[in-house]
């Protein structure tokens, strides 16, 4: 064996490490992870998260980002119980892992994926990433539902009566969506009590 004629920079030799935060990129783009969540997981250039993203879809991304919307886990119950699925593979692979942030985060969503099956969807990778951004922020918490023992996501600064179940508190109206229960009886009763800050969308998503 010929000793490696490779003349490799400090910041390139190590090949592991390298091969290991490459193969975090493709797994997220793969999974429709957008360049610039690829590029804050993974530290690499934008040209590299660019072009990567483009020898796996063979396009480049689409052009835009849909506005961040901190409060999308609170809007509806279904992105509640999607969020709070995946917080919760999350919060239990953090504990029980040694792997780096980025690969507990591909792992979590790909496990979200397969407890979804063949059903929607609602929480994309993006916002999967976005999730455990809030977490480490401490913009949302984790709530033991006292009904129905299930642990559900909400926003930390809402009054405990709007940390709604997404099992609980749901429920489904006449055109089939579901929705806040709570929300829907304060509109129908006009309840002055309910503070108009804490209403969200009541018309669904
Ligand atoms: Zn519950």
């Amino acid at each position: 064996m010929t000793e490696s004629h490779l003349r490799l920079t400090p910041k390139e030799t190590d090949i592991l490490g390298l091969k290991r935060k490459l193969d975090l990129a493709k797994g997220i783009i793969e999974k429709g992870g957008r360049p610039s969540i690829v590029r804050a997981v993974c530290q690499i250039s934008k040209a590299s998260a660019l072009q990567f993203h483009k020898e796996i879809h063979g396009q480049g991304p689409s052009a835009g980002l849909l506005p961040y919307d901190p409060d999308w886990i609170a809007k509806s119950p279904q992105n509640c119980l999607h969020a709070s699925i995946y917080f919760n593979i999350f919060q239990n692979i953090s504990s029980n892992s040694k792997a780096c942030k980025g690969e507990i985060y591909l792992m979590s969503y790909t496990l979200y994926e397969q407890i979804i099956g063949d059903k929607p969807k609602v929480l994309n990778i993006n916002r999967a990433w976005h999730i455990g951004q809030q977490l480490s922020m401490s913009y949302i918490c984790g709530t033991t539902c006292a009904r129905c023992n299930s642990t559900y996501v909400s926003i930390k600064e809402f009054p405990e009566p709007y940390k709604f179940c997404p099992i609980c508190d749901s429920s489904i109206d006449s055109t089939g969506r579901q929705k806040w229960k709570q929300l829907q009886q304060g509109l129908k009763k006009n309840n002055k009590n309910f503070c108009p800050q804490y209403i969200l969308h009541t018309d669904g998503i």
